[in-house]
């Protein structure tokens, strides 16, 4: 089966950068070219250069197309999703992929409603079957697999979990130099109302733990001194800061530090858990997690089965070598 047109994957560049999220994007596209039989290509936001160039090309992007100030519409989806919108119509596209990240998950109703595409969101696999693409994604709290079936007739819009991203370079994968379009957005798209003249990234210790990259969490295995070095910790990583309900009942932070079930629900890319036993209601709120990282001087604790990487150590011995090598590495006393 072919469909009908090309793939399109959005490669957002933050900070000019190629990332884990960019580089699972065209990754996943490269696969999904594949078994669907249609060519594929990269849009991006700005022209990539350098290593984020090198980057596209080593996972056999045949070609990218570089919105023309498509920077300076991040901040007003509206505006950059009908702008994709007509790239996706221009460039007689039938699939456009995009990371199911905050960026992905508030453009991918926006083009789908102007281009009246078909939109599923968090698709974790898709299968070719008796000519049809089949679409998996986790249902009903993760208990089902709900599978759609995409006939080709509409364009067709998914939005894929950051977890099901995968960086691997695939063996069919041809490194190549991608020639590059620059496409200028429609000016009713575009508009010329606003300029940002700069983009601060936001701070890890203050921003909302749900959009946090990396977080570090202390649980109740921290005993006061500990959890201070674990702050210290954190801002000399630049990480954010979680702790479980315990350490948030001893009122050592605010609510909106704790993580689980009532709690944030978190989905960085990396979490580590120290002094965290594993509990349901804690790992219900970082099961999404990318990466699960553990520190726990009980070798049986349960965060251990949910973990990618577990150590058994004692955090007061653990947090104060971590501190010291921070310091050390930011030129402070060691
Ligand atoms: C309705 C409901 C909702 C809840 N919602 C949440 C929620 O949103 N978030 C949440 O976190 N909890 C929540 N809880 C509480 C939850 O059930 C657990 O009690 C809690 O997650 C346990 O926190 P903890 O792992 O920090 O503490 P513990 O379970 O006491 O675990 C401490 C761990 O630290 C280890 N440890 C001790 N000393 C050291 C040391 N020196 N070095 C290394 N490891 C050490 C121990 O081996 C142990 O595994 C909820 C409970 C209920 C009933």
């Amino acid at each position: 089966m072919s469909t009908s047109g090309k793939i399109l994957a959005l490669v957002d560049l933050p900070g000019g950068e190629l990332d884990e999220t960019g580089r699972g994007v065209v990754s996943y596209a490269a696969r999904l070219s594949g078994f669907a039989e249609s060519a594929w290509s990269a849009v991006t936001l700005a022209e990539p250069r350098g290593e984020a160039l090198a980057g596209l090309g080593a996972y056999g992007v045949p070609a990218i197309t570089a919105i023309d100030a498509g920077e300076q519409l991040l901040d007003t989806p509206a505006r950059l999703g009908k702008a994709l919108s007509r790239l996706v119509t221009a460039e007689s596209a039938s699939i456009l992929v995009l990371p199911h990240n905050d960026l992905g998950a508030t453009l991918a109703p926006v083009i789908a409603a102007t281009l009246n595409a078909a939109l599923l969101t968090e698709v974790t696999t898709i299968r070719k079957k008796d000519g049809a693409l089949h679409l998996s994604r986790a249902a009903l709290g993760g208990r089902i697999a709900e599978t759609s079936l995409w006939d080709g007739q509409r364009p067709l819009v998914i939005t894929v979990p950051l977890r099901s991203l995968s960086q691997v370079l695939l063996p069919s994968v041809r490194p190549g130099n991608p020639a590059i379009t620059t496409w200028q957005a429609p000016p009713e798209a575009a508009g010329n109302t606003v300029t940002i003249i700069t983009r601060i990234p936001p701070d890890p210790q203050t921003v909302d733990l749900t959009e946090a990259e990396v977080i570090f969490s202390a649980g109740k295995g921290c005993d006061p001194a500990t959890f201070e070095q674990l702050k210290e910790l954190c801002k000399i990583l630049n990480v954010s800061f979680g702790v479980t309900r315990p350490v948030y009942d001893l009122g050592w932070t605010g609510f909106e530090r704790m993580v689980g079930q009532t709690g944030r629900t978190v989905t960085p890319r990396l979490y580590v858990a120290l002094g965290i036993s594993g509990s349901m209601h804690h790992v219900g709120g970082i099961k999404d997690s990318r990466r699960i990282v553990s520190i726990n001087n009980d070798s049986k604790a349960p965060i251990f089965t949910n973990s990618d990487e577990g150590f058994v150590a004692d955090l007061s011995e653990v947090v104060p070598r971590l501190l010291e090598r921070a310091r050390a590495s930011q030129g402070g006393a060691a």
